[in-house]
């Protein structure tokens, strides 16, 4: 079968308003945020939504930190119960999109009915990387990505005994220290030579470890995973060259791939994900794609990059509906992040791909309150712990672009930073409104 020529159809510049169909494939954090933002920016067209879950779009972050807290935790909704109705958007729930006809313009769905669009948006996320080891397929392990995922996680938390936690990322993390909170006994094995490797600085990393430790969590990096022990159900794992470690639960929390099976076979450029340009249109003019699941210009960086954030999704997905009603918005936010584990709340502003240099910030016992990254010289990124105000002013230096004195950095202290920032605003002439 012949693939169809996405570029074969004569269709109008990405911004050109016209009431059409918009067809979102995926209801999370961007999918969802776009139908609400279409309707926000007047799209006088009709709305799908389409999502392959049950649940109606909810919050993922809690499902690794207070959804795990108790048996009956509730799902927190994006959105009111009525809000998708109300707005006339429709939704389509456990439905999942099967392949696209680029060609036809139409979704076909599993239950062999289709869908026509004018203009498809792809928001259909990551799955979780799975762990490929002999045992992995028994009872009792468990990788984290939907509600579905957690709910299955919750049920089979044992009151007491022994989780093993393979991945020492965000997810794998967050998970730990809530399950340590439950009174479980938690070990986190990372192959890498310290937790959080790919995503912060030493400091933090180190910071985050010593956090865990003293939750009581064993830590165990640069250990790989030989198998599972179990039959039926996983009751140890086997690390290669080392102990067997008894498990009543393995979480695993080693990453997640870009969903892009559909993008693919219907013909759409993807390389770590689905290419967009800065309009977040993909190689077919009529498809758009948003969140997780794409590869795009990255203006901060100046370079294609793919970001897993809810920050990312939804401003992504609202700079979209502005260019699909007519006000062509290309996207360039400033990329930021958050991650509850147990107590500390660490947040990164900006992007520390590039970061050669580090200013350490201390608080007045010794522990780590942030870190600030720079490349070239230049600001890039700020990562804190427990710290939300230094945070949301890092942001506004960021973005402005703006990179203090390293004293003024290294003292963290609020007043001088927002005079440095105050300063190099009134130095170009800026108003001062934010
Ligand atoms: C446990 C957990 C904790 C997290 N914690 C944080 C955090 O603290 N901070 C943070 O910034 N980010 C966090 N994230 C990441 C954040 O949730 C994602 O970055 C965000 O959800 C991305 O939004 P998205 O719309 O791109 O994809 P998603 O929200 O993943 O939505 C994609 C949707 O598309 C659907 N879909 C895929 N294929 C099809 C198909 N063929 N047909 C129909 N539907 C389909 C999927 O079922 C899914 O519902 C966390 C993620 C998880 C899983």
């Amino acid at each position: 079968m012949t693939r169809p020529d996405p570029h074969d159809r004569d269709i109008p510049d990405a911004g050109t308003p016209q009431p059409s169909r918009i067809v979102i494939i995926g209801a999370g954090h961007g999918g969802a945020q776009l139908a609400a933002s279409l309707v926000e920016e007047g799209h006088p067209g009709t709305v799908t939504l389409i999502s392959a879950e049950d649940d109606a779009p909810y919050h993922k972050p809690p499902l690794s930190k207070s959804f795990m807290k108790a048996p009956d935790t509730p799902l927190q909704p994006l959105r009111g119960r009525t809000f998708f109705i109300d707005k006339g958007i429709d939704m389509r729930l456990g439905a999942e999109v099967t392949s696209i006809d680029c060609r036809g313009r139409r979704v076909l769905l599993a239950d062999g009915s289709e869908i026509p669009y004018d203009r498809l948006v792809l928001a259909t996320g990551t799955r979780a990387r799975r762990l490929a080891v002999p045992g992995v397929e028994q009872e009792g392990v468990f990788h984290l990505r939907t509600a579905g995922d957690a709910r299955a996680m919750r049920r089979a938390l044992p009151e007491s005994g022994r989780v093993v936690v393979i991945g020492g990322g965000f997810i794998g993390l967050e998970a730990a220290a809530m399950l340590a909170a439950r009174g479980l006994s938690v070990e986190v094995l990372e192959v890498a030579p310290h937790l959080l490797r790919r995503a912060v600085s030493r400091q933090v990393a180190d910071a985050v470890t010593a956090y865990l430790e003293g939750q009581g969590i064993g830590i165990r990096c640069g250990v790989c995973v030989d198998s599972l022990g179990g039959e039926g159900r996983v009751t140890s794992v086997r690390l290669e060259d080392g102990p067997e470690l008894q498990a009543d639960m393995v979480v695993v929390g080693i990453g997640a791939v870009p969903e892009v099976a559909l993008a693919e076979a219907s013909g759409l450029a993807c390389d770590n994900g689905i290419v967009t340009d800065a309009l977040l249109t993909t190689s077919d003019p009529a498809i758009c794609a948003i969140g997780d699941c794409i590869s795009y210009p990255q203006a901060q960086l100046g370079r294609m990059a793919r970001l897993e954030s809810v920050q990312n999704a939804t401003d992504q997905a609202r700079a979209l509906a502005k260019t699909l009603t007519g006000k062509p918005t290309p996207y360039g936010a400033l990329p930021w992040f958050w991650s509850d584990i147990g107590a500390l709340k660490l947040q990164i502003a900006g992007l520390a791909h590039d970061a050669d240099e580090d200013v350490v910030v201390q608080r007045a016992d010794g522990a780590l309150q942030s870190v600030y990254r720079l490349s070239q010289g230049r600001l890039v990124a700020v990562e804190t712990l427990n710290s939300a105000g230094e945070h949301m002013l890092a942001r506004r230096l960021i973005a402005k672009g703006i990179t203090p004195d390293r004293e003024v950095m290294a003292s963290g202290d609020m007043a001088a930073l927002k005079a440095a920032y105050a300063a190099a605003r009134a130095r170009r002439g800026e108003a001062r409104r934010d």
